[in-house]
């Protein structure tokens, strides 16, 4: 029996897309070769990249004037990337977790950086709010969702300074007003396909305003130029992309994709609430997310910790187990987590209380 699939990342990917990209890697179509030994300038393949771009585009309603890349170096070349292109004077970061600091650490080496607001004093258990936005800033940049933690920004912000988002473990989850951001960022390892891409949405005419000199491979003009094509991208990943996003439209799209998300992050914050072993590591119910739910034991059970992990795996469950600094479990629930798995690990914590 295949396991229910709950890691944060890489994760779960729909069955429509192993299949189809296990396929290809066997026989490419008619190409009558393996697709990893393919040329990624053959007419194929670079029909693999249109479709998988216009898709992309299509799935968020993506305005004209944004392009759509798909590079290497995952959402952590991104941290240094998304400075090197727009940074000149000084920017502002949202510190809501470790990718967050991340982000904020790689923007710092190229100067000033206001850090609005954070949530580090409480284990990043929370979003802040209320902070003030700097009007001088050249961006302003946010994890919509803090994988690690369990919280999520799950409304489009409007503020007067370019927004810049890393929408790694979210993208896909919910229709987005893409109109409100300059730049949109991401690993596709959650949501998309394996790792060894990451996906970019930027907005054409936020480009071209720093002085400093970027090397060719750090700057987006490259990349929307070549329509990221400059040198050889990572074929297999950008052809499970394509599944995962044809998969996503034969689901009825992104906001079919957002019910379900939140039919399955309902049944599961309902049984936690419910049982009487476990409780919410986010207080706050507006910065759940619905697609890393963390929770930990209640306080007169801390000790059932590893007994209940060790029952979650004998019923199947894989990948719950919290992020160490975190501790407790989290089951990652992405897009292509079926109900039916949510429901199995409802029905666990339910069997795990009555023997305990
Ligand atoms: C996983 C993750 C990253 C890191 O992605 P890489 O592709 O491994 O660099 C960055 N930000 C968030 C929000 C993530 O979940």
């Amino acid at each position: 029996m295949k396991k229910h699939n709950f890691s944060a990342g890489p994760s779960i990917l729909s069955e429509y897309t192993i299949r189809n990209t296990s396929d290809a890697i066997l026989n490419f179509g008619d190409v009558g070769l393996s697709i990893m030994e393919v040329s990624h300038r053959s007419k194929e393949f670079v029909a693999v990249m249109d479709q998988a771009q216009a898709l992309f585009k299509e799935l968020l309603d993506i305005p004209s004037g944004y392009s759509v890349l798909f590079l290497q170096g995952g959402a952590s070349l991104q941290f240094a990337m998304v400075p090197f292109n727009l940074f000149q004077n000084k920017a502002a970061y949202l510190d809501t977790g470790v990718w967050a600091a991340k982000a904020i650490k790689e923007c710092k080496i190229f100067g000033d950086v206001d850090v609005v607001a954070s949530s580090k004093d409480k284990t990043y258990s929370y979003i802040p709010k209320g902070y003030k936005i700097p009007e001088d800033a050249d961006y302003f940049h946010i994890t919509t969702n803090n994988t690690i933690y369990g919280t999520e920004i799950k409304e489009d912000f409007d503020v007067n300074i370019p927004l810049v988002a890393d929408m790694s473990s979210d993208i896909f989850s919910r229709p987005i007003d893409v109109s409100k951001y300059a730049l949109i960022y991401g690993g596709a390892q959650k949501n998309l396909a394996p790792s060894g891409v990451a996906f970019v949405i930027v907005k054409d005419d936020i480009l071209g305003k720093v002085e400093r000199t970027i090397p060719t491979m750090l700057n987006y003009q490259t990349h929307i130029e070549k329509e990221s094509m400059f040198n050889t991208p990572p074929v297999v990943p950008v052809f499970a992309a394509l599944k995962t996003l044809e998969w996503y439209k034969q689901q009825g799209g992104v906001a079919a994709m957002h019910k379900t998300n939140i039919e399955k992050a309902n049944l599961l914050y309902d049984e936690i609430n419910r049982n009487k072993l476990f409780k919410s590591n986010i207080a706050d119910v507006e910065d759940r997310s619905i697609m890393n739910v963390t929770f930990v034991m209640e306080e007169n059970y801390k000790e059932l910790d590893a007994a209940f992990l060790a029952f979650a795996v004998s019923q199947g469950m894989s990948g719950i187990k919290g992020h160490r600094s975190v501790g407790g479990f989290r089951a990652s629930i992405y897009n292509a987590m079926p109900v039916s798995s949510v429901q199995a690990l409802v029905d666990a914590m339910k069997e795990f209380e009555k023997n305990n």
